[in-house]
This record gives C-alpha cells, sequence and structure tokens, in this order.
C-alpha cells in the first residue's frame, strides 16, 4: 500500500504527469485539415479510399468528363493529415494540407 507521504511527493508542485501533457495534447486536438480532390483528374480507382482509415472519403456518385467516378470528401473533420491518399494517389487527384489557426 502507498504512503500518503508518497503521493503528495508525486503530486508536490502542482505538476502531475496529465497536466504537463495537456498543452501538447490541446495542441494536437485543434490541428485540423482540409482535403480536396481533383474531379477532373480523378479516376476513381479507389486506392485512396483503401488507405484512408478514417473513412474520409467514399466513392461519389456523378460521373466526372472522363467518365469515372470521382471520390468525394463525406466528413474532413475525421482527417489526420496523414496524407497517405495524396502519396498513394497514381493521378495526383488529392491533396490533404493542414488548415493553419490563429493563435
Ligand atoms: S490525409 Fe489521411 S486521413 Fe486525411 S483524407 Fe488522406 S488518407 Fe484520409
Ligand atoms: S487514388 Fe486518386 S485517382 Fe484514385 S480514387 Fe483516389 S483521388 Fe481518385
Amino acid at each position: 500500500m502507498q504512503s500518503e507521504s508518497a503521493s503528495d511527493a508525486r503530486t508536490a508542485g502542482g505538476a502531475s504527469p496529465d497536466s504537463a501533457d495537456a498543452p501538447a495534447a490541446a495542441a494536437r486536438k485543434r490541428r485540423s485539415f482540409s482535403v480536396r480532390v481533383d474531379d477532373d483528374v480523378c479516376d476513381g480507382c479507389g486506392v485512396c479510399l483503401f488507405f484512408c482509415k478514417p473513412l474520409v472519403l467514399a466513392q461519389g456518385q456523378a460521373v466526372n468528363r472522363r467518365g469515372a467516378w470521382p471520390v468525394k470528401v463525406v466528413d474532413e473533420s475525421r482527417c489526420t493529415g496523414c496524407k497517405l491518399c495524396e502519396y498513394a494517389c497514381p493521378q495526383l487527384a488529392i491533396f490533404a494540407k493542414e488548415v493553419p489557426h490563429d493563435h
């Protein structure tokens, strides 16, 4: 059993491990990303859908000028900014960028 004095010693000075991580956690939480698909260039291959595990993207229902069904962004707020979609896209048709915040 831990003594009270040991517990007091850990929290002495007011900085628990959780509170020390709080600013970094808050900064991570504030980050947001915009995702854009070039509808005219996308050929609907679906590679980005495979890589996007947070389900930001979905197969689109509209046909583009190439006769393909370009993907669409369904929930940008889920984007982690991993850029796997961007790196994997053979057509260079999708881009994910961090949205800068005012501080
Ligand atoms: S950057 Fe990552 S999370 Fe965002 S849309 Fe692309 S694959 Fe999905
Ligand atoms: S990987 Fe590129 S070309 Fe293929 S569906 Fe996604 S955005 Fe379109």
